[in-house]
């Protein structure tokens, strides 16, 4: 690839660093376990760094993706011609009385943990989302009745063009409203935002109860997904008026299986990758399970994960 000399030549420090990596297998990076390699995978720890990559890429014309923890994607076989942001260094954590500010590496996890220690409430139906910040603003996250929009108080970003990353004040501040949240919805997606920071505010409450609602709402999770089992979580958006798991299940798809790739025994919503299962067998079992339930009950079923790739979705 010729923009892999020209990268060489224009970002030598970020390479020496180790930031810059060439031909990395992208299934180490998303929970799917599935995917070929990424021809530039960058692991910046600044936004000076984010702003440098995105400056060469946006000038050479070279495509790149922001990947959180790849907990929403599915990755090709071939792996992805471009140049791969991984935000997983990007590691912040702070508290200002009842706001706590993340960077976008930061999980779910270590944030919902960090807000129950603090004895700040509002995080808790984050704790087993298996996304990043940024993949979780992103998509606004929800889970049990929450979801990042209930608690986001603002944010900041980059909008990837040479005239915004060179004026010097790169970074664009978005109020709660600004992020048009909506059923797996916002800003991010439309805008090609790159989202930097979060800001949540949330409420005291004593970390005993908090760690409690935490616990229960794990349990649950635990008791009705495969989380012990590779995937991308629930592959297609709820339905109006309908749940999709019963759908697929009164379809008779339970444990539907081509290649490595199946329909969970334990949440029809889910699939699984059973062991080396392929991007295209898993696109097959989902094209499979919509033409069945739109055959059967007329509902179409959208993809909440993201199709990466030639189908791309
Ligand atoms: C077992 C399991 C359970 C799950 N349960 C839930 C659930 O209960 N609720 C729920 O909502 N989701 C759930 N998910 C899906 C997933 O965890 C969420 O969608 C999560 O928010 C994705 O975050 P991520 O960091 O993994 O994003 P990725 O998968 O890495 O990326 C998703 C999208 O976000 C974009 N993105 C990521 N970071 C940035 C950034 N900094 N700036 C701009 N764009 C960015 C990517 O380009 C991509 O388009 C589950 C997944 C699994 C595997």
């Amino acid at each position: 690839m010729d923009y892999k000399r020209a990268l060489q030549a224009a970002l030598p420090d970020l390479l020496e660093a180790g930031i810059i990596k060439f031909d990395v297998p992208l299934k180490d990076y998303c929970s799917f376990k599935i995917g070929g390699p990424a021809d530039v995978f960058c692991t910046p720890v600044s936004n000076a760094n984010i702003i440098a990559i995105l400056q060469f890429c946006i000038s050479e014309n070279i495509p790149y993706f922001i990947l959180g923890k790849g907990s929403n994607l599915l990755i090709p076989d071939n792996g992805l011609r471009s140049v791969v942001i991984s935000t997983q260094n990007m590691q912040k954590l702070t508290r200002d009385k009842d706001y706590i500010s993340a960077f976008c590496g930061v999980s779910l996890s270590e944030l919902s943990e960090y807000a129950q220690q603090m004895g700040l409430s509002g995080l808790e139906f984050a704790h087993g989302i298996p996304g990043s910040v940024g993949g979780a603003v992103y998509m606004n996250a929800g889970a049990y009745g929450g979801e990042i929009k209930d608690v986001l108080y603002c944010s900041k970003c980059l909008v990837p063009t040479i005239d915004s990353l060179t004026s010097g004040n790169p970074v664009l501040h978005l109020k709660a409203a600004d992020h048009h949240f909506g059923y797996r919805k916002s800003v991010f997606q439309q805008g090609k935002l790159i989202h930097l920071s979060s800001v949540f505010h949330l409420v005291p409450k004593e970390p005993e109860e908090i760690l409690a609602s935490m616990d229960e709402l794990k349990e649950q999770r635990w008791e009705k997904q495969p989380m012990d089992m590779p995937s991308a979580g629930s592959v297609f958006k709820r339905p109006e008026g309908h749940f999709t798991g019963k759908l697929v299940d009164d379809c008779g798809l339970r444990g539907f299986r081509i290649g490595d790739a199946a329909v969970s025994d334990k949440h029809c919503g889910f699939i699984v990758n059973l062991g080396s299962a392929t991007a295209a067998e898993v696109l097959q079992v989902i094209r499979h399970v919509q033409q069945t339930v739109k055959t059967r009950f007329g509902v179409s079923l959208e993809t909440e994960i993201r199709i990466l790739g030639d189908h791309e979705a």
